[in-house]
């Protein structure tokens, strides 16, 4: 997923890659991997709302100038409310922000993105998913940073610079892939796994398909990135009904990327933009050019992602490409950031599986396919799919750390990565 697609010297990323970790193994391994190639940059991100621009992570005195004194008194009111008569027990997304930032800011700056990502009700989605992403935040937390009666140390959503690769996230995984192969490894791309054989609690050999044929894999040891669901549906013998049941119940969101390349220089300033005006589809902006200024191949070249959230199989999933350029370019329309009639060219691009989604009930589900899956010795569930959990890439890098950790005999555990929820990047 952290790969760059590139299209006519464009290059986009599956969502924008902000490379941060408080991990220095990571850290250091990403800085010798790329060395000067390793930017890094600012960070610049606002909400768009009513035709106009609020900072994010939000800036208290800025939203409330923003939306002007009534809607000010209105969100104070409310916040005020939830303080005094929190819901409880903090079930949903809904529950979790509204006791912070009470009901009317939770409307206008949380509500309507979420649920074009989630593509459910904010009441259904899990508080757990609030607690990560906006982690350690509250309307009261953020008018005493504003007249200075609290720093709060590193609030994980303030994140304020990252590094980026200067030709974008694929860079940094090409390079390492390289290494491998430079030191006798194989890397195989292109091959999709169709069967796992376990045998005596051992997986034993994978079944491959890939342009040439199928191919058998006999393996000593299995590290699992795959959708830990498709790892359960896979394996052969077939596992119990109930951890069949279990994995069809996880769902995931996947993202679409519509790529409008334009024959100028960005003209705004930020990494990307948050959607939140209803009337346009699509739930986030991304300006690559911000990010590097190699993202695009001239300097009076640059583009707009626009990304689309969905199901697979929902009708933007199975729109064709040229509706879905329509699509961007009437969103583009309804923004007026820039002018139809400067687009050069476009490209869609679209990942299945983008976001394992926090719905009730999901860690029993979770917990159903990890018990099962513990029984196989030889078998490591590592990644953002293969634990069904909301890793970044760091998270997800230590889940195979640890994995191999694991596998010459030391007593760690690559579930123990992220257990805790740490959502390192606000989105
Ligand atoms: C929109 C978005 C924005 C993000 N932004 C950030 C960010 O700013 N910073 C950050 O740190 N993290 C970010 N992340 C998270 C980051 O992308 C992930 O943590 C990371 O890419 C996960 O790596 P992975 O190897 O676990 O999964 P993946 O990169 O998805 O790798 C899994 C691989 O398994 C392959 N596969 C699946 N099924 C099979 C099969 N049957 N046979 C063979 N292969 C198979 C897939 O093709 C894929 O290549 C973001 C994620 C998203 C969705």
């Amino acid at each position: 997923m952290c790969k760059t697609v590139e299209h006519r010297g464009f290059r986009c990323d599956i969502g924008g890659h902000r490379f941060f970790t408080k991990n220095k193994e990571i850290q250091e391994s990403w800085e010798q991997t790329l060395g000067t190639e390793f930017l890094t940059r600012s960070r610049l991100s606002r909400i768009y709302y009513r035709a106009r621009f609020f900072y994010y992570p939000l800036r208290i005195g800025n939203a409330l100038l923003g939306l002007g004194p009534w809607e000010s008194l209105n969100i104070l009111s409310s916040y005020l409310t939830s303080h005094l008569f929190p819901v409880r027990p903090e079930v949903t997304f809904e529950d979790w922000v509204s006791n912070r930032f009470g009901k009317v800011l939770f409307s206008i700056f949380f509500k309507t993105y979420t649920e074009k990502v989630w593509g459910i009700p904010c009441t259904t989605l899990s508080a757990d998913w609030a607690a990560q992403r906006i982690r350690n935040l509250s309307l009261g937390r953020a008018l005493l940073n504003a007249v200075g009666l609290r720093n709060g140390g590193q609030v994980t959503s303030l994140i304020d610079s990252f590094r980026y690769p200067r030709l974008g996230p694929g860079q940094m995984y090409e390079a390492m892939a390289d290494q491998i192969t430079a030191r006798g490894g194989e890397v195989r791309l292109g091959q999709q796994v169709v069967e796992i054989h376990h045998e005596q609690n051992l997986v034993k050999a994978l079944i491959s398909v890939a342009g040439d044929g199928g191919h058998i894999v006999p393996c000593s040891h299995c590290f699992s990135s795959m959708p830990i669901t498709e790892l359960v549906q896979k394996m052969r013998p077939r596992a119990p009904e109930n951890v069949m049941a279990a994995a069809a119940s996880l769902r995931y969101r996947s993202i679409i990327t519509v790529n409008l390349l334009f024959r100028q220089a960005t003209i705004l300033p930020d990494n990307w933009i948050y959607l939140h005006s209803p009337e346009v589809r699509a739930g986030r902006l991304q300006l690559y050019t911000n990010w590097s200024r190699d993202m695009a191949p001239k300097e009076d070249s640059s583009s707009l992602g626009f990304e689309y959230f969905c199901t697979e199989g929902d009708d933007l999933w199975r729109a064709s490409d040229a509706e879905l350029i329509r699509l961007a370019t009437s969103d583009l329309a309804h923004l007026g950031f820039y002018s139809e009639r400067d687009i050069e060219d476009a490209f869609v691009v679209r990942y299945a599986k983008a976001y394992p989604v926090y719905e009730d009930g999901y860690l029993e589900h979770v917990a159903v396919l990890r018990d099962w899956l513990a029984q196989f010795s030889n078998l490591y569930c590592i990644g953002r799919y293969g634990q069904f959990r909301y890793n970044n890439m760091d998270h997800s890098i230590m889940t195979g750390m640890l994995a191999v950790r694991r596998m010459i005999g030391l007593p760690v555990d690559p579930w123990s990565v992220n257990a805790e929820g740490e959502y390192l990047e606000a989105k």
